[in-house]
């Protein structure tokens, strides 16, 4: 344990998001008694954002979404207030309402914000973007039967909505500048799939297109095309809230670069969460991974390591899930290798498995309604297992069994 883990105090998190909380968590079930501020710049109680482009489209229930606090007592809430800058001589944080917190740690959880098109300013109908709780619900009173509703780009929160959106019985128009879906997170042969369950779902995707402008009622492409509608969605990715640890001369480029125990390059100053520039222990490259589970783990792992010098680094297998209509995705580790196994028949139904490999390797997991091979998987690629490839591309394989067999034989 660290020796004197009262000289953390006071622990300043700047965000209120699922990072914050879960470090805060992480503090306190470590046993960590000193003073701990979060700093929100949302008025909202937190909030958990998957469901907002999923079931919080259509039941509009605020409450369930709620982020349980409990397990983070005795942590000062300063709500409705941003941190202005940042004084990393003087341990001081300033916030927009002119108070200055002194900090012994300080903690960076400030997510990340959504890319606009400036195309679209000044347009006619409502051009939102939904990243929060407010965002959600400007969107869901826009999704009424029959509204005509364009999701510009391809990326899972964009498919989402325009999965929920179909539900809702919204007419659906997409447009992705590539010539794919979910370049950044998915394989081609899972982009496809997704798309032709679009189009089967009668969303109308328009591929290599890209917004110019607009008219009265309609927005304009760039091969002159025109689309009629009255709610506009732009989802064309995010870039980190990291610009107060900029100006403090803390090493960023879209994202704060953290290593394993979430330490950024300037002493006594950390970053969680989907602001941060961390090792992908796949890849070996620095990168975002703006997933839900990454903002738990490396929340949690962060404050154990703070307490305890011995903890290991965080280092968990990047890894997301996404709901589209009645298919569950689930994906893990690195989509882009040379090689793919394909477990099921993808033409056939909605369940299916796709093994990538780099260079023979197992290096990610796609799985489609099949959360038994997903969590075998997961431990597969952890464990950089070579099981028989035939064996692998059988359906009837059961991965566990597979897993436990290839330990053994490796022993
Ligand atoms: C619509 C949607 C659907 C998603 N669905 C999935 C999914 O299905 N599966 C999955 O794995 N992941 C999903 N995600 C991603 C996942 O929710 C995020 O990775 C996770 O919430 C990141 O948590 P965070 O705490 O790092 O950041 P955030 O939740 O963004 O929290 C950061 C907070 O900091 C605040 N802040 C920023 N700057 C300041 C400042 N200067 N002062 C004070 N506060 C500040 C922000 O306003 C924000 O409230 C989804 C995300 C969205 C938006």
């Amino acid at each position: 344990m660290n020796d004197n883990p009262s000289a953390l105090a006071p622990v300043i998190v700047l965000g209120g998001g699922l990072a914050s909380i879960s470090f805060a968590g992480g503090l306190r079930s470590a046993g960590f008694q000193g003073g701990i501020t979060v700093v929100a710049d949302e008025h909202e109680s937190a909030y958990d954002r998957p469901p907002l482009s999923k079931d919080f489209l259509r039941d509009g229930d605020a409450e369930k979404i709620r982020l349980d606090l409990s397990h983070a007592p005795g942590v000062e809430w300063l709500r409705g207030v941003a941190a202005q800058r940042v004084d990393t001589q003087a341990h001081e944080v300033h916030l927009a309402d002119g108070r200055c917190l002194h900090y012994g740690t300080l903690v960076f959880a400030t997510g990340a914000s959504p890319r606009v098109l400036p195309a679209l300013q000044g347009a006619p109908m409502p051009v939102l973007t939904l990243r929060t709780l407010g965002d959600a619900q400007r969107i869901r009173s826009g999704l009424q039967p029959g509204a005509r509703l364009l999701v510009i780009g391809g990326g899972v929160i964009g498919l989402e909505l325009a999965a929920t959106a179909r539900a809702l019985g919204v007419e659906v128009t997409l447009v992705e500048f590539l010539p794919r879906l979910m370049s950044r997170g998915a394989s081609a042969t899972l982009a496809s799939f997704v798309a032709r369950h679009h189009a089967e779902q009668g969303v109308d995707l328009r591929f290599g297109r890209s917004v110019t402008g607009f008219s009265r009622s309609h927005i304009v492409l760039d091969d002159g095309s025109q689309i009629a509608a009255d709610l506009v969605v732009v989802g064309i990715g995010v870039t980190a809230n990291d610009a107060l640890a900029h100006a403090a001369d803390i090493a960023c480029d879209d994202g704060i670069f953290v290593d394993g125990r979430g330490r950024t390059t300037c002493p006594n100053v950390y970053a969680i969460g989907d602001v941060t520039r961390q090792r992908n222990p796949v890849s070996g490259r620095f990168e975002r991974i703006e997933t839900w589970s990454n903002a738990q783990n490396q929340g949690m792992a962060v404050a154990r390591a703070m307490l305890d010098p011995a903890a290991p680094p965080y280092g968990d297998l990047p890894w997301y899930w996404s709901e589209q209509y009645a298919l569950r995705i689930q994906v893990a580790g690195l989509t882009n290798g040379d090689d793919e196994i394909v477990r099921g028949d993808i033409a056939a139904g909605d369940q299916f498995t796709l093994i990538h490999l780099l260079r023979g390797q197992i290096v990610g997991a796609s799985c489609v309604n099949n959360v038994r091979d997903f969590t075998a998987l997961k431990r597969i690629i952890t464990s950089g297992a070579r099981p028989d490839r035939a064996a692998l591309a059988d359906p009837d394989t059961d991965l566990r069994k597979l897993i436990a067999r290839t330990s053994s034989q490796a022993a």
